[in-house]
């Protein structure tokens, strides 16, 4: 796969597909993390007075013109970033957006309005990929949380394009993930928790293939201890991945991975701020396990305080609730102390970890939730994959 830095860009007309897919409020954006994250390409394609098209999707729309989610406001952000103007298109595809992709001159920007208000975006539709690759001479891709898709602007018209490549973003993505998926160090400790496990099984079984620890968390343990005929009493439990979780635990132990469920948890009746709140190693019926307890925390920091490399997804508990995200913070405490390779992935992770403060002291934090869990599954994604075909 090319990076930009590779691609011959100068003066040329750009198409970069960025995920802009930021909460907004009362028409401002609310959180411009992703819009950063994509400045380092925009910068450079700028510098190289390339003709940019910037284009992304935002929310859900199912294919129709929603107002509420329209880019406006984030080109007015994307230009405060900037420091110039951005122009923005009212109009994805058609005679407008054409006329001012060819208006564009040397060094400018122009936003094309949300992919996902055309029905051909999410088919991947050759015809709507089509009407995008108008104009457009070098096509990047730097949304690595949607490279999981075959979604058109990031596939269609990939393979459209013959002078392509990925952008900074995915570079930095790409180079992390593949630390944890090939040859990583030892010992290796996969953490996972959050609350389906149907989510978190290939992840689990690919990467126990490197694994020498894994430590299960948040509501996924329920579904392991349930398996092993362990009381949960009212616990979130997926009923229909019993056997999934015995086959992973069975292959665990001929792998001869150390496979770490709670021993203790944090239970409440009921899953509201200030209930009333016990600790068991045994959860009895009526209640309901909302975080790892004391004794697992302390476990689970030991086992992390020597790994070489650390992957993790999914939180240890309901860490929203400020009294339920004692173990996650612990366990974020511990990964960001210990001196391995550490990823976080998923978007819960990754707030917990900025909630615990330590997000600077991670190696990596994925910006892709279902993308960076493929990836690491092994899996091959569709908007890699299609920077690569001819
Ligand atoms: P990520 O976004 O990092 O991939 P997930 O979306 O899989 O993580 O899981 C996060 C969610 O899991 C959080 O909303 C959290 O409240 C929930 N969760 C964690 N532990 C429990 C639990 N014991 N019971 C119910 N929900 C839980
Ligand atoms: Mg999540």
């Amino acid at each position: 796969m090319k990076y930009v830095d590779h691609l011959p860009v100068d003066g040329k007309t750009v198409f970069l597909r960025v995920d802009f897919n930021v909460p907004l409020r009362e028409g401002k954006v609310e959180d411009d993390t992703r819009i950063r994250a994509a400045l380092p390409t925009i910068n450079y394609l700028l510098q190289r007075r390339a003709k940019l098209v910037l284009a992304s999707h935002l929310g859900r729309p199912r294919g129709k013109v929603v107002k509420e989610l329209s880019l406006k406001p984030v080109a007015e952000h994307l230009g405060k970033l900037l420091g110039r103007p951005v122009k923005f298109s009212p109009q994805t595809v058609g005679e407008e957006a054409d006329r001012m992709k060819e208006q564009i001159k040397e060094g400018d920007v122009l936003l094309l309005e949300n992919l996902r208000f055309n029905p051909g975006e999410t088919k991947d539709d050759v015809e709507f990929a089509s009407q995008l690759a108008r104009g457009i001479e070098v096509y990047v891709n730097d949304a690595f949380g949607t490279c999981h898709r075959a979604h058109a602007s990031v596939h269609a018209l990939a393979k459209l394009i013959s002078v392509k490549g990925a952008g900074f973003l995915i570079k930095k993505e790409v180079e992390n993930l593949s630390k944890a998926l090939l040859n990583p160090s030892h010992p290796y400790v996969l953490i996972v928790g959050g609350a389906k496990v149907s989510d978190k099984i290939p992840v689990l079984e690919n990467l126990m293939g490197h694994a020498d620890r894994v430590l299960v968390g948040g509501a996924m343990a329920y579904t392991f201890l349930k398996a092993l005929g362990r009381p949960v009493g009212d616990s979130l439990v997926e009923e229909e991945r019993l056997e999934d979780a015995e086959r992973i635990l069975r292959e665990a132990e001929e792998r001869g991975i150390e496979f770490l469920l709670p021993r203790d948890h944090r239970c409440v009746r009921e899953i509201k701020p200030g209930a009333e709140m016990r600790i068991m190693d045994e959860i009895e019926s009526g209640w309901k396990g909302v975080d790892i307890g004391p004794e697992t925390e302390k476990i689970y920091r030991e086992k992390i305080t020597d790994a070489a490399t650390v992957v993790w997804n999914g939180p240890m508990g309901i860490f929203e609730i400020e009294e339920f995200s004692h173990g996650t913070v612990a366990v974020a405490r511990a990964v960001a102390e210990s001196s391995a390779f550490s990823v976080v992935g998923g978007g819960d992770s990754a707030s917990a970890v900025k909630k615990a403060g330590v997000s600077d002291k991670i190696s990596h934090i994925s910006t892709g939730g279902g993308a960076s869990l493929e990836f690491l599954s092994g899996k091959p994604l569709p908007g890699l994959q299609a920077l690569e075909e001819k």
